[in-house]
């Protein structure tokens, strides 16, 4: 279909074939890199017949979006932290945190800063804590200084509910903490942890960013990409805007917000 509309597409499903795509010369691309979720972080496979990382695929998709004049917008999603909260597992969750670090930091480093409007956000929160009164520098997959009122240790990472709940505590529940497969302690019994329900944060740089500021309901960063895009329901008044301008300054407007890159993740920093 997409070579009958004259369009170049590309289906991929390893790292090798996906190292191979030209951005220059691909106009659209599926990758399917597993059966069902693509793998952890910490337990990928970046050979030729592994899967790409989160930043790889970002700086890809950029390059190619990059050729349109008009600009682009772009939705960058690390799905994956959502599954390790899920069953309690800390220390791959805050693993995925940081692929997605590396995919804003590649995205902002490619993007020029001037025209780009870049959010971060998260559609949900989890039920996981950052707790005790642990010194500075205390590793944070370590537990805290102090144990509990029956002398045993806690980890300084804790869930509300989940498959990490173990009963009476003992001191079995706090070995390997840093380990990529444990699961910290969770206060309720659960077959998988649930969402939290506090609000997330939306950071955001670029034109348009003050937009971003204060307290919304989420439906809100929609319509506010729309209006900064000048795309969808708010096309409208972002013309109006334009016309306006250029009636008070009789010049063209400015083509601010003409490339936006959103990256979302699916779950919360909730730490
Ligand atoms: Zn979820």
């Amino acid at each position: 279909m997409k070579r009958r509309a004259g369009r170049q597409p590309s289906y991929v499903w390893n790292k090798q074939q996906f190292d191979n795509i030209d951005p220059r010369s691909t106009d659209t691309v599926l990758g399917l890199f597993e059966a069902s979720h693509m793998a952890f972080e910490l337990t990928r496979d970046p050979g030729p017949g592994g899967e790409p990382s989160l930043a790889e695929m970002t700086v890809k998709a950029i390059q190619m979006l990059s050729r349109n004049e008009r600009g682009f917008l772009l939705i960058v999603e690390a799905g994956r932290m959502d599954h390790a909260h899920h069953a309690n597992n800390g220390r791959r969750a805050l693993d995925e945190v940081l692929a997605l670090e590396d995919a804003v930091l590649a995205a902002t480093q490619l993007a020029p800063a001037a025209d780009t409007l870049t959010l971060v956000t998260a559609d949900h929160s989890h039920v996981f804590t950052l707790g005790g009164a642990p010194p500075r520098g205390n590793p944070v997959f370590g537990t805290d200084s102090s144990p509990d009122v029956n002398g045993i240790p806690y980890t300084t990472l804790l869930y509300g509910n989940g498959p990490g709940y173990v009963g009476e505590r003992n001191r079995s529940s706090v070995r390997n903490t840093s380990g990529a497969d444990y699961r910290q302690e969770a206060a309720v019994p659960l077959k998988y942890e649930t969402h939290g329900g506090e609000d997330v944060p939306v950071y955001a740089v670029g034109p348009w960013s003050h937009l971003f500021s204060g307290t919304f309901e989420q439906s809100y960063v929609a319509h506010a990409i729309s209006f900064a895009a000048c795309i969808g329901p708010r096309k409208p008044l972002c013309m109006a805007r334009q016309k306006a301008e250029r009636v008070v300054t009789n010049n063209a407007p400015r083509q601010d917000a003409a490339l936006l890159l959103l990256a979302a993740t699916l779950v919360s920093l909730s730490v």
